[in-house]
């Protein structure tokens, strides 16, 4: 008996990587009538994805909210029956540390590029000098600008002077990809402003626009699961063992390679490797590690993916006696801009944005202070006790604490955060192009159409819809989907949607 046999004739289909990417894929093409098996190479499932407890509060290390605006991630949720723990935040007015003080986002921004001039005056982010230029974006020649991309940085200040990035759009960007403005990309980390940009002259009336036609009662922006984002990815792995799938840990994965029926992987060390094969493969693992994997077999894709930079940061989380707070914050957290030349790079009150985590440590608030940009890397070569003076150090200045926290944590995420610079699009168009000309192989996870959950989510739905039609124009699957929640969609960024992959970060709702 074969192989295929022993397993009811089912195709084997083998994802790479066991973050949020991966385990989506995985359960699909399980639900889509595949044999499964999810090989992680570290010894935990979740990549980006992690909870643990600071102080007794589970407090996440990676990832804490995910969009709520866009409809995967929550679709997941309810998918997985857990739709009762889902949380949103209590607050989501937040701040920005600008000229020296903590000032309100302004309202009516939208990745920081204001719409309402009062509001943006009244904030007082900005100095009177910068202040002044903003308007000038409203009477000012069209930006010319072509079909090619351009620079957040470039873009933005030709528009509304240079104190508008670096005050208001580099703090908002740099909390979701800790990039430089000077080089990512105006088309993908502002999609919907970009897109809006096309058809009006001024970017003030773009982001008018955008937010007009937002609609009226949107419901939350963010959401996390009460027991910490980081609980997603085991819930799904759980899910995918309870359907008859393999999920295993430890398994890194060092070679694919096309046999004349599909692939064939080398997985563990090299001096006992094992050999696995299977009717089609998705890779989901950063982009360094897919273009190694992909370097024999696609080596156009394995080229531009080598080319997508990552940031690398760390996440200090203190908790305090609420005692220690001479005033309770207010806001869910605040943002530091790079020209303010201080290490913390954003500040979250966990306890304060998320009221499930005060209830259940009335006495302690758990703040999350975020260290490292790209091209920063000197800031993370310190040790963790230097990272936690800094977090410290922060706070004392901000918050006005005089006392140590009572516990910490310093998680640190070597290259965490894909960087999408000036030309990312044509860069995954390449990749994208080179991988559909393998049959049985698909890739996905946030280096392609968005770094936030929900995005990781759709490029992973894509990816194993791909795979699972490709087994299906071979006869293989033989019971198909069972119809359920997931549903073959296009993995692209959605640009009507105006906080786009606006993720983890102090935000405002955009209406
Ligand atoms: C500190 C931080 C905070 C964030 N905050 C938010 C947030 O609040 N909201 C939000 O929406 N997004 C947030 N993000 C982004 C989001 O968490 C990630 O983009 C997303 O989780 C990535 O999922 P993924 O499955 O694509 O990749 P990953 O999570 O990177 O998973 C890839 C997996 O592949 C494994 N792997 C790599 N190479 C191999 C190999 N050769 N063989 C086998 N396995 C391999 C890795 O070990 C890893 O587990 C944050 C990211 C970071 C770093």
């Amino acid at each position: 008996m074969t192989e295929r046999e022993a397993n009811g004739g089912r195709p084997h289909a083998v994802v790479i990587g066991g973050g949020i990417a991966g385990l989506t894929a995985a359960r699909q093409l399980l639900r889509g009538g595949a044999r499964v098996t999810v090989l992680e190479g570290s010894p935990d499932i979740g990549g980006k994805l992690r909870v643990s407890e600071v102080g007794g509060i589970p407090v996440d290390e990676g990832a804490e909210a995910m969009l709520a605006r866009r409809p995967e991630g929550l679709e997941l949720v309810r998918d997985l029956g857990r739709a009762g723990d889902l949380v949103h935040p209590g607050t989501t007015s937040s701040a920005i540390f600008s000229h020296g003080a903590l000032r309100p986002l302004p309202s009516g921004q939208v990745m920081g590029v204001p719409s309402d001039l009062a509001a943006l005056a009244r904030a007082q982010v900005l100095s009177p000098m910068g202040l002044a230029r903003v308007p000038l974006d409203l009477v000012l020649p069209a930006t010319p600008r072509g079909a090619s991309d351009v620079s957040v940085a470039d873009y933005v200040g030709a528009r509304l002077g240079r104190e508008v990035v670096d005050r208001l759009v580099e703090p908002l960007l740099g909390g979701v990809y800790a990039g430089r403005v000077e080089e990512l990309s105006f088309e993908a980390t502002m999609a919907s402003v970009a897109v809006a940009s096309r058809s009006h002259r001024s970017l003030i009336s773009a982001v008018r626009g955008i937010r007009q036609a937002a609609p009226g009662n949107p419901g939350p922006v963010f959401a996390t699961l009460a027991g910490g984002l980081g609980s997603l990815p085991h819930l799904v792995a759980d899910a995918i063992t309870a359907g008859g799938g393999t999920v295993r840990t430890g398994a890194m994965v060092r070679g694919l390679r096309r046999t004349p029926t599909g692939w064939r992987l080398t997985v563990g060390p090299a001096r006992s490797p094992e050999y696995l094969d299977a009717d089609a493969v998705v890779v989901a693992v950063p982009a360094a590690p897919a273009a190694r994997l992909l370097a024999d077999e696609v080596p156009a894709a394995s080229r531009e993916l080598a080319r997508i930079d990552y940031a690398s940061m760390a996440i200090v989380t203190l908790v305090y006696p609420v005692s220690a707070f001479p005033r309770l914050p207010r806001v869910s957290g605040y943002l530091v801009p790079a020209v303010e030349g201080r290490e913390v790079k954003a500040v979250t009150f966990s306890s304060v944005k998320w009221p499930h985590l005060r209830e259940s440590a009335p006495d302690l608030i758990a703040v999350r202070c975020s260290i490292g940009r790209y091209g920063e890397e000197h800031t993370l070569q310190r040790s963790d006790d230097d990272l936690r003076a800094a977090a410290v150090t922060e706070l004392a200045v901000t918050c006005g604490l005089d006392e140590l926290p009572i516990a910490c944590r310093v998680t640190r995420w070597g290259g965490g955060l894909p960087q999408y610079n000036v030309g990312h699009a044509d860069v995954v168009a390449r990749i994208r192009a080179a991988v559909a000309g393998q049959p049985g192989l698909a890739v996905a996870g946030a280096a392609y159409d968005g770094l936030g959950i929900p995005a990781c989510i759709a490029t992973a739905r894509a990816a194993a819809t791909r795979v699972l039609e490709h087994l299906d124009s071979r006869g293989e699957l033989s019971h198909g989907s069972d119809g359920e929640g997931e549903q073959a969609q296009g993995a692209g960024p959605e640009p009507g949607d105006p906080l786009h992959d606006v993720v983890g970060i102090p935000g405002e709702d955009p209406r």
